[in-house]
């Protein structure tokens, strides 16, 4: 095949895989096409590979062997591996390894920048600075976030001294090392020093940021480093001259600052303050955390719960993180069945950060058959609740705490939550007394019309499905 017919091809190959990989993201922004917008986005990814082995400056299929067929293997037995409860984890080390990429080829692509034309240089040598610092700042605040979903690092911040003013040092000292780059630069490769020192800095940077965000803040911080992973991903395609990197990285990147503000607003923080990690939490705000409320705990067995659920007439479940650690959805989903047959309007209220990763509570309502109409995000139900004789929360805690609604002190004050107090019963499932990802109290225990139903959720929920259809 002649080196034209090979760029051609490659090229139409390019903007199939751009366009699959738009309407991907379009099929993922629904429930009921999410499948299909995966399937697009395996074709297209497929599609980019065979179009970049295909490039006629392309040579080296050993090397190229030799890397993809174990990565897809070790990819492959991981993401088969994977429990859907650490699937952030997963995501947040994803993140890291794009970083590393766009580091890495920061770091060959200025070795063999001899070959650019001299006219170009300028522009190609700050591609190539750009990049390294967005990938070291991605690499090392992936892997602080990993380490945080993991449970190694307490997901408590970090809260330094005049923290903003290092992080205003630390992009200054970036900015005067990039010019130094530049000059040593203009003979050779001669700024390598201070393009390692660059990526030493930058690094520095994306792990402080992380590390100074508190446990419930979490999530935004997950949507918003795959947001700087398409980035790099995009710098790495300026560097390399490729356009389907720098169109998907763009993809990537601008999906995931969406998304990212979409939970910012959820949550009611402000993007800035994620961004530059932790601004605004108040020293005063971690106070109250360890200051548990006092009061005394009702609680119930699964037999009274059942005859609640019995004389309910309108009821809402509230699913948490609990509830896929368990794997109750099936079970659930036959409770709901037994509870409409006898009259009662059952529905779900979904929190934006219910469980560990956006859309979890979706997916497990989905796997388990839930049809859609009766799935409610948490601000078409929360005006509900006053009229809604019980409410059911399984395996909830930080998003039904009402402190972050009555306590300007607590940690996650001013994150809307699903205001489930409002209801006439409310029953908790959970297994003992343990404080939820945020690591605060919640007062919600200690209410006069809170009942708690003690067990793994799976235990107790089937139970109640026995209870409910035994009669
Ligand atoms: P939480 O983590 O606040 O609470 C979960 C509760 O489930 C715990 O209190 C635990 O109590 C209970 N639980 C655990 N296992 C079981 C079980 N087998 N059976 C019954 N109960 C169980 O979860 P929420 O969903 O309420 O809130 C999500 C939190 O995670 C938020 O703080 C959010 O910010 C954070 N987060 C969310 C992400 C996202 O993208 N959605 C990503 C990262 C963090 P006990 O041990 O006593 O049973």
């Amino acid at each position: 095949m002649s080196e034209e017919l090979r760029t051609s091809l490659s090229n139409v190959g390019y903007i199939g895989a751009g366009v699959l990989f738009i309407l991907s993201l379009a099929g993922l922004s629904r429930q009921e096409t999410a499948r299909r917008g995966n399937a697009l986005g395996i074709a297209g990814m497929i599609i980019a590979l065979l179009s970049t082995a295909l490039r006629a400056e392309f040579s080296g299929y050993l090397p190229l062997m030799l890397g993809l067929a174990p990565g897809a293997l070790i990819g492959g037995i991981l993401a088969r591996r994977v429990q859907m409860t650490s699937m952030p984890q997963l995501v947040a080390i994803l993140h890291s390894f794009v970083g590393a990429a766009a580091v890495l080829v920061g770091l060959a692509t200025y070795l063999g920048h001899s070959k650019v034309p001299p006219g170009e240089q300028g522009i190609h040598l700050g591609e190539i600075y750009v990049g390294v610092c967005i990938g070291a700042i991605t690499f090392t605040g992936s892997v602080i976030a990993f380490l945080k979903l993991q449970g190694t690092l307490s997901g408590r911040p970090l809260i330094l001294p005049a923290r903003h003013l290092l992080n205003l040092l630390l992009v200054a000292i970036t900015v005067g090392v990039g010019i130094w780059f530049f000059r040593c630069s203009e003979t050779g490769t001669g700024g390598l020093w201070p393009l390692v020192l660059a990526v030493s800095i930058a690094g520095i940077l994306g792990a402080h940021s992380v590390m100074a965000i508190g446990g419930a803040d979490m999530p935004v911080v997950v949507s918003m480093l795959n947001s700087y992973s398409g980035w790099a991903a995009a710098a790495a395609g300026f560097m390399l001259s490729n356009d389907l990197l720098i169109i998907t990285g763009a993809l990537v990147g601008s999906s995931g600052a969406i998304l990212s503000l979409i939970m910012c607003r959820g949550m009611n923080r402000s993007l800035v303050s994620v961004i530059l990690g932790g601004f605004g939490s108040g020293e005063g705000a971690s106070a109250s955390a360890g200051a548990g409320p006092q009061g005394e705990v009702r609680s119930i067995d699964v037999a009274g719960a059942a005859e609640r659920l019995r004389e309910a007439r309108s009821i809402v479940i509230v699913p948490g993180y609990g509830l896929a650690v368990a794997q109750a959805q099936h079970a659930l989903s036959e409770v709901v069945r037994a509870l409409q047959s006898r009259g009662a309007r059952v529905r779900f209220a979904i929190h934006p950060v219910a469980g560990r990763l956006p859309g979890h509570m979706n997916v497990l309502l989905a796997e388990a058959d839930i049809p859609y109409d009766i799935v409610l995000e948490m601000d078409e139900i929360n005006d509900d609740m006053p009229e809604t004789d019980l409410v059911l929360v399984i395996g909830a805690n930080d998003i039904v705490n009402p402190s972050a609604a009555e306590d300007p002190g607590s940690p996650i004050a001013g994150m809307p939550v699903i205001e489930v107090w409002k209801a006439g019963t409310v029953i908790v499932m959970k297994r003992g007394m343990a404080s939820g990802y945020a690591g605060i109290e919640n007062p919600l225990f200690f209410r006069p019309n809170t009942l708690l139903l003690f067990g793994d959720a799976k235990k107790t929920v089937e139970g109640l499905r026995n209870a409910l259809s035994g009669e």
